[in-house]
């Protein structure tokens, strides 16, 4: 190992020692309270086999009850001060509301506020089809762009991975064997050190996010985060950023993170390497076209993240967002993305909110969950539902983005303005990182600098894994198997 890489690794360490810590439960989690909703899946997916999900004992494995910590009550429109519907209301069948304009409109050359050497916003975008992949599809590889993008994979060690068949443990019992040893969230919750999945050592503080747009109804959503000074980041959907541009524009200028999200949403880990350089490339260009930003962190739809698909996004300079995990293996997803299919009520993603607040009141680490800003009924969940039940529970909850609940300065969630030269990881050798093949040496980067973390070859779970866990993994592949989100 080159004696600069090793300082390198050591760094980021240190820098990060906070955050390699597992999910402690900081004090027994009552019965009530610690067990994952039930969600109804009426229509869920023939190829999951399941009809109906209850994950109620998932949570209970770390103790007896204790009496309740929490007070999740479901909200009322009148306190909050801005509308929405009642919760029974919020459904596949409901009307559509009329949409909001963006909270304020940004000349070209403004530049943010709230941070310091952030250029100022570009030329005003538009649209044009011949600069563009074909929206919500598997953009060309053999592109000039991606031939040049996969570029900034050399040097690196990617993690000789086969894909996937789906991305989901179903179809796939070869893989799911395999989990382990790959670093597949999807099947088993399994993470690396160099993840972000929750805030490290900042209990009942949410870090908060929402996925999939910018949308019709993002602006709804802005408006109230705005009116209750909450900041949150926003994981883009490229599609979606070249139709939605002013939206983009007005979440980066309200505040909020922005970070990427793919090109046309696929499981990356059914893609080839050349694949998922050209879903992360063009949402990036997406990104920095509109914005005049480069995000230096991306969440990988459905969480569906492997060794190959973390050592592609690091090489490419973004850092992997995914949402917590319990240590019984409770994943923190509202499956608010199936209620406009008419898979899941409102009311049992609400449950399975609360049951996510009062999990997250056990917890030594702050927490991540799953929403949604693509749909009138996720952002009506939010502003109506999870984020008021959040803020008026008892005791409070703290609501930060994710890098700034990380420790993460906002000029660091941006090429352009990023001070931490060895953030998002430093380029280098292949020594000393992720350890994918069990030999007890790293064979990709990783920030940790050790195998410590990863499987071993005597088959040792990782320390992140969940423990669980017929449970969280049926969730999963609920979630995977049914959403088109
Ligand atoms: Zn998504």
């Amino acid at each position: 190992m080159k004696l600069q890489t090793l300082s390198v690794l050591l760094a980021i360490a240190a820098a990060h020692a906070s955050k390699i810590n597992p999910l402690h439960i900081k004090r027994q989690a009552t019965s009530s309270t610690a067990t994952s909703a039930t969600v109804a899946a009426s229509s869920a997916s023939s190829s999951s086999g399941t009809s109906a999900v209850s994950s109620s004992t998932t949570g209970t494995s770390t103790g007896t009850a204790t009496g309740s910590t929490t007070a999740v009550a479901v909200p009322a429109s009148a306190t909050w001060g801005t509308s929405f519907p009642p919760l029974s209301q919020i459904s596949s069948g409901m009307p559509s509301e009329v949409t909001q304009p963006v909270t304020t409109t940004y000349s070209p050359g403004t530049s943010p506020t709230y941070f310091s050497g952030a250029d100022p916003l570009p030329t005003a975008f538009v649209f044009n089809a011949a600069d563009w992949p074909a929206q919500d599809k598997l953009p060309d590889t053999s592109s000039s762009e991606v031939q040049e993008w996969m570029k900034e994979l050399d040097g690196w060690d990617i993690p000789d991975l086969s894909p996937t068949v789906d991305g989901t443990c179903v179809s796939d019992p070869t893989n799911v064997a395999n989990a382990s040893a790959r670093g597949w969230w999807t099947c088993g919750g399994y993470t690396r050190d160099t993840d972000i999945t929750v805030c490290p050592g900042k209990p009942m503080t949410w870090g908060t996010s929402f996925d999939d747009g910018p949308a019709f109804y993002t602006t709804k959503l802005l408006h109230f985060l705005n009116e209750q000074n909450i900041k949150a980041t926003f994981f883009d959907v490229g599609s979606r950023c070249i139709e939605n541009p002013s939206v983009l524009i007005d979440e980066y200028m309200s505040g909020h993170e922005i970070a990427v999200h793919t090109w046309s949403h696929p499981h990356l880990t059914t893609l080839t390497t050349a694949e998922i350089v050209a879903e992360l490339g063009w949402t990036r260009k997406a990104i920095k076209t509109i914005l005049g930003v480069t995000p230096t962190t991306m969440r990988p739809p459905y969480g569906d993240i492997d060794d190959r698909v973390r050592a592609i996004s690091l090489a490419m300079g973004m850092v992997p967002i995914i949402w917590t995990r319990t240590p019984a293996g409770v994943s923190f997803d509202t499956f608010d993305w199936e209620i406009p299919g008419g898979v899941v009520t409102s009311e049992a993603s609400f449950t399975q909110f609360e049951a996510i607040l009062g999990n997250a009141s056990t917890l030594e680490d702050g927490f991540i969950v799953l929403e949604h800003d693509l749909y009138e009924q996720t952002v009506d969940m939010a502003i109506g539902y999870t984020l008021p039940a959040a803020l008026s529970h008892n005791p409070p909850f703290t609501l930060e983005p994710i890098g700034q609940c990380n420790g993460i300065p906002y000029t660091n969630m941006y090429v352009e303005s990023n001070l931490n030269t060895s953030f998002p990881i430093a380029n280098g050798t292949s020594d000393g990182g992720i350890d994918t093949d069990g030999d007890g040496t790293g064979d990709a980067k990783s920030k940790n600098g050790t195998s410590s973390a990863t499987s071993s070859s005597n088959g040792a779970p990782p320390r992140h894994v969940s423990y669980s866990i017929y449970a969280a993994i049926t969730l999963a592949t609920l979630a995977a198997v049914v959403g088109a989100l």
